[in-house]
């Protein structure tokens, strides 16, 4: 919702419009002056500003969790010792079921941002999930990570689609169009405050102590679903099994927040 001012969010934080604005003036304006740079003759330092231009779109597009073309949320507002438990790239019938088995032998909540293109073939990992009080969160059709960064609109509507009521872009990477587009749906993606980084090849202890360096209340917590255990060494339900440990440890519950405390901010 926008301030009488109509530029700020919820937050306080400048909204999509005014960042699209201010990031396609500099975009503009890097561009003009090149323009003239070259009309006296100083070719280099034109190819210098031109290049100085692209590669601030390139840094505010390609760092996961940028706000630079518009608000992410990494936090939420809670005054209890409480995290939100966000497990991206399933559904996978090898790892799903024994997560949702664990989610439930400790009685928590989760959000499982999901990929369409491997729900599409598991329908009834989805009912489950559903069904056991999880919630159900987009995180596109295909899983583009290598070059989502570069999505157009037309991209978007075909992987990001519509009725989603939680977003989170592969890899963290949101474009200037990522942010026009779930503005317009009432929505702003999902980041995270911590994750093990269990989706690359991080050893299992590393994992769990990557996470405990930033638990806070209201943080958003990151782990992997659906990759290829054998090779990994260790599965989902492991690593999650570690973290249960480790929030019983430090005395935290996990919730599920509602949309209106989410916040851009770090924990
Ligand atoms: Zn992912």
């Amino acid at each position: 919702m926008p301030s009488s001012l109509g530029y700020r969010d919820q937050q306080g934080h400048l909204d999509v419009l005014m960042r699209t604005r201010l990031t396609g003036g500099i975009l503009l304006l890097g561009h003009f002056a090149a323009a003239a740079v070259v009309a006296y003759g100083y070719y280099l330092g034109a190819l210098v500003l031109v290049l100085a231009t692209h590669c601030f779109f390139l840094w505010g597009t390609l760092r996961p969790n940028s706000s630079l073309f518009g608000s992410v949320a990494k936090t939420f507002l809670t005054k209890q010792q409480e995290v939100w438990l966000t497990i991206d790239d399933g559904v996978c019938p090898k790892t799903t079921p024994a997560l949702l088995d664990s989610l439930k032998k400790h009685g928590v909540r989760a959000s499982f941002f999901v990929v369409g293109r491997k729900t599409d073939a598991h329908p009834e990992l989805m009912e489950r999930i559903a069904s056991e009080g999880h919630q159900i969160a987009n995180h596109t059709q295909t899983h583009p990570h290598a070059s989502f960064w570069a999505a157009f609109p037309w991209t978007l509507k075909r992987e990001i689609g519509e009725g989603t009521e939680a977003f989170r872009s592969p890899v963290g990477m949101s474009n200037w169009f990522v942010h026009s587009y779930l503005k317009k749906r009432g929505l702003r993606p999902i980041g995270w405050s911590v994750r093990g980084l269990d989706g690359i090849a991080t050893p299992r202890a590393e994992v769990t102590a990557n996470i405990d360096k930033g638990l806070r209340p209201g943080a958003i917590v990151l782990i992997h679903d659906g990759y290829d255990v054998e090779r990994r060494g260790y599965a989902p339900v492991d690593i999650l099994e570690d973290l249960m440990q480790l929030l019983e440890k430090r005395g935290y519950q996990c919730t599920i927040p509602p949309k209106s405390a989410l916040l851009p901010r770090e924990a």
